[in-house]
């Protein structure tokens, strides 16, 4: 059953049995938990477009471990080309949730331990690679949903691993057994976790002599024992709770992150795919962070459309859209937005072969397009929230809105141009409030700013990406410094 239908997915899930906590409580059904249930269904999209005639060709591939069909998701990168229509499947996806739809985390990260595991192999004989691509066949051939776990906790930011007051502030190994590892720690802001069958432990940072306990990679079931969830809190989370459809904003689609405690969590050798190589964090943690901050040149761009036209929709409700500002700040909108895109399909066209055999993004660029992210999306919800007004914050509820007393004031009220009724001036105002500091804000603002790394992070690849001597070169010689080229000769 390589590729699942969206129900097949979530019908997967039930099956799991997930230690998860929400809001204080223990969660027994999240696949029908109405605070959850819409992160489900942005996943459940990326199964329904590998079925969708018109998306197959980016939503599908075939493995390069066995040639069978296989949901991109859970593909090995086989070309630049792949990496493009990762992109183009990214934007089309968000284009049809406007929210973060969980599985690239996996994706990426799948393709980061299959390329580092083959170096590790190389240099010290060890058997991950191999064990790496027994794991991804299964993964592959059950069409599971892997959710990528890098971020640690982290506790005192100055402090290596090794150095930390509690020894568990970064997933570590406590234990070496005849049949496996045993681990501890936690992994904080973790993208997915209760949609995915799988998680993939990834180291956080660079790790030196001293911290070789914390250069673990391995494949833990989410339901496995000693593994706990910890559901994140979100902007307006409890409207889900609420009757009626309107106030939620994105009714049916969300995301959601887990606080992930992995409690003295034991793992067979054959899911253990880095034990102690600290050297090779680094390798790992860079080659993950370029393919995930590539795509967020997919997935923003692609929320960025709905934003955007949601943005022009209150702008024609409200009258003004053909003001000549109006029209100005939208087409900077569209501007910035593209530059994201553009920056994403731009580190796919510049990627080169691994050693491994899969595909690597250019790092340069992927990590101009992340910075560039968590600045311009910024920049357009602030256009978005320019353009909709100060009511985009202030709207009464959908029940004052439905109120047999009330209502008819909120209706004549809240009404702009006199030919669309309010109810879609609410409902397109609502949206907005989702993608820009409701439900959905996450996808956009935070994570934008966070994940895959934040700023600082992107700044020091990109420094240690240049070659300065070639540039101050180049100067040198057109400034007369060093010789000046002859152009005859
Ligand atoms: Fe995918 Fe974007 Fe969500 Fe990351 S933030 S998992 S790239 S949709
Ligand atoms: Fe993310």
């Amino acid at each position: 059953m390589p590729l699942k239908t969206a129900k097949e997915y979530i019908d997967s899930l039930r099956k799991l049995k997930l230690n998860l906590y929400l809001l204080g409580e223990k969660v027994t059904n999240p696949v029908d938990n109405p605070i959850i249930r819409p992160s489900t269904n942005a996943v459940a999209m990326t199964y329904k477009l590998a079925h969708e005639a018109e998306s197959a060709d980016l939503a599908a591939t075939s493995s390069m471990l066995t040639g069978k069909p296989v949901n991109r998701f859970n593909s090995l990168f086989q070309s630049t080309e792949d990496m493009v229509k990762k992109v183009k499947l990214q934007r089309r996806l968000a284009q049809r949730t406007a929210c973060c739809f969980q599985r690239c985390v996996g994706m990426d990260g799948i393709n980061a331990v299959f390329s580092t595991t083959y170096e590790i192999d190389r240099k010290y004989g060890t058997p991950y690679h191999q064990r790496f691509r027994r794991w991804l066949e299964y993964v592959q051939e059950n069409d599971l949903c892997v959710q990528g776990a890098m971020t640690d906790v982290k506790g005192q930011r100055n402090l290596a691993p090794s150095q930390q007051a509690d020894p568990d502030m970064f997933v570590h190994i406590v234990e070496r057994k005849s049949a496996g590892i045993v681990i501890r720690g936690a992994k904080a802001s973790q993208t997915g976790t209760v949609n995915s069958h799988e998680m993939l432990i990834m180291p956080t940072l660079n790790l030196r002599k001293g911290d070789e306990d914390y250069a673990v990679s391995c494949a833990v079931p989410t339901d496995a024992a000693g593994v706990t969830l910890i559901y994140g809190r979100q902007s307006c989370d409890t409207r889900k709770l609420e009757a009626g459809d309107i106030d939620i904003g994105n009714y049916t689609f969300g995301a959601h992150e887990t606080l992930t405690i992995l409690d003295n969590v034991f793992v067979p050798w054959e899911r253990v795919f880095m034990c102690g190589e600290a050297e090779f964090a680094i390798m790992l943690v860079e080659r993950f962070a370029s393919y995930h901050r590539q795509s967020y040149g997919g997935c923003k761009p692609g929320i960025g459309d709905v934003m955007i036209g949601a943005t022009a929709s209150l702008a024609d409700y409200n009258g003004v859209r053909k003001a000549a500002h109006i029209r100005d700040k939208i087409a900077e909108m569209i501007h910035l937005s593209e530059t994201l895109y553009g920056c994403g399909l731009a580190c796919a066209y510049e990627g080169w072969q691994t050693p491994a055999g899969n595909f690597q993004d250019n790092m340069m660029l992927a990590n101009v397009c992340k910075h560039n992210v968590t600045r311009f999306t910024y920049e357009i919800c602030r256009l978005a929230e320019d353009i909709a007004g100060g009511i985009l914050a202030t709207m009464p509820s959908e029940k004052d809105f439905r109120h047999p007393v009330v209502g008819k004031y909120v209706d004549k009220y809240l009404k702009g141009v006199p030919e669309v009724p309010t109810e879609a001036r609410y409902r397109m105002l609502s949206l907005l409030h989702a993608m820009t500091f409701g439900q959905n804000a996450i996808s956009y603002r935070t994570e934008s700013m966070h994940g895959a790394g934040s700023p600082m992070a992107q700044k020091i690849m990109i420094e240690r990406e240049t070659d300065m001597e070639l540039k101050q070169k180049l100067a040198r010689r057109l400034a007369g410094i060093d010789e000046r080229e002859d152009v005859t000769g």
